[in-house]
């Protein structure tokens, strides 16, 4: 489902929804997985406002980016982010099986975004990553590189498995939530072939998407030799409430997802109607503390605008100046450290 007219046909929005404007600018993409998880009798089913867009994508405002997390900044080559020192990010496509309208990369994913990376380009990325012995993680994102063929991905995973320096590969994706059927064998095989430890971080942000197809991709690819870690983004109406979270964190570990993180959503154009405060994803974080087991818990992340890394911001400690700490607790009563 890629067009208004899909989305009108389907009835997951009203003829006439004046969303042309919205598909001309940011691309539209709904699974067939995803469709049976949307509820269209719950005008704020929490699912459709994920993956359904909304004419509130019109309105964008002063701070928001086009690259909010200043991946432009830091790109040496093509295709290459190189934030930190030991670790890159390798965008190989910048197409995805659903568009997110949150997404953080709207202005780059879709038909008219980046593009996936000629071979001279990849060829470069590749010599990039072989030259930079300090580069030890490689992380797979893009768009979704689980959209990649298997083929595909085991001849990148053959380069990479030439470069001794690189011992993590990791993997950003939303396919074994929306297109758990992609996960067989076969895409298990290509995922591990560079014979690197291979992780792969699960985008999912409220508990519905644990279907049992999705269960099932999971179960495949942590029985494959998969290390599985989640990243969430915290979303107004999606799951800025305690209970969603915690269910959620709690699905993930229970399909041995160790929760990673939870991202404050970032300042992408058009995308305020999901922004919540910084304090109040702090008090829910602390909520969880109080309310799931240590297992379950997430870091609240934020991206800082301009390209310079994340910061947790969930640590509910702040400075007293005089060489003591005021640390809060999930109830959010503050204490001295140390003590006395
Ligand atoms: S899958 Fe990731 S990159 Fe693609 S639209 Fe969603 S958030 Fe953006």
């Amino acid at each position: 489902m890629k067009t208004v007219a899909d989305l009108e046909g389907a009835k997951l929005v009203s003829v006439q929804s004046g969303l042309d404007p919205v598909a001309e600018k940011y691309a539209i993409g709904i699974t067939p997985a995803v469709l049976d998880l949307i509820d269209r009798n719950d005008p704020a089913d929490p699912m459709a406002l994920q993956f359904v867009p909304s004419t509130a994508e019109l309105h964008t405002t002063a701070e928001e980016r086009d690259d909010p997390i200043g991946d432009l900044s830091h790109s040496p080559v093509e295709g290459i982010v190189h934030r930190y020192p030991d670790r890159v990010l390798l965008k190989a496509v910048h197409v995805c099986p659903v568009y997110c309208r949150f997404c953080f990369r709207r202005e780059m994913v879709g038909p008219q975004g980046l593009g996936t990376l000629t071979s001279a380009e990849l060829d470069v990325a590749m010599d990039y990553i072989a030259d930079h012995t300090e580069i030890w993680e490689v992380i797979l994102t893009g768009g979704d590189p689980l959209v990649l063929s298997p083929r595909r991905l085991a001849g990148l995973m053959e380069r990479l498995a030439k470069i001794e320096h690189v011992k993590i590969v990791r993997f950003h994706t939303r396919v074994p939530v929306v297109e758990p059927e992609r996960i067989d064998a076969e895409m298990v095989a290509a995922l591990t072939s560079s014979g690197k430890t291979t992780y792969l971080a699960v985008h999912a942000n409220h508990p519905r998407e644990f279907s049992p197809a999705a269960r099932a991709a999971f179960k495949t690819l942590v029985e494959g030799g998969v290390v599985l870690v989640s990243q969430s983004v915290l979303l107004r109406g999606v799951n800025d409430d305690v209970e969603t979270l915690a269910a959620l964190m709690r699905g993930f570990v229970e399909n041995r997802i160790k929760p990673y993180y939870l991202h404050h959503p970032d300042l992408a154009p058009g995308t305020s109607h999901f922004r919540i405060g910084i304090e109040e994803g702090q008090k829910l974080v602390a909520a969880l503390r109080g309310r799931i087991s240590g297992l379950c818990q997430p870091t609240y992340v934020l991206d800082i605008p301009g390209g310079y890394g994340k910061a947790d911001i969930g640590a509910a400690t702040v400075s007293a100046g005089d060489g003591c700490f005021r640390v809060r607790d999930w109830q959010g009563e503050e204490h001295a450290y140390p003590p006395g």
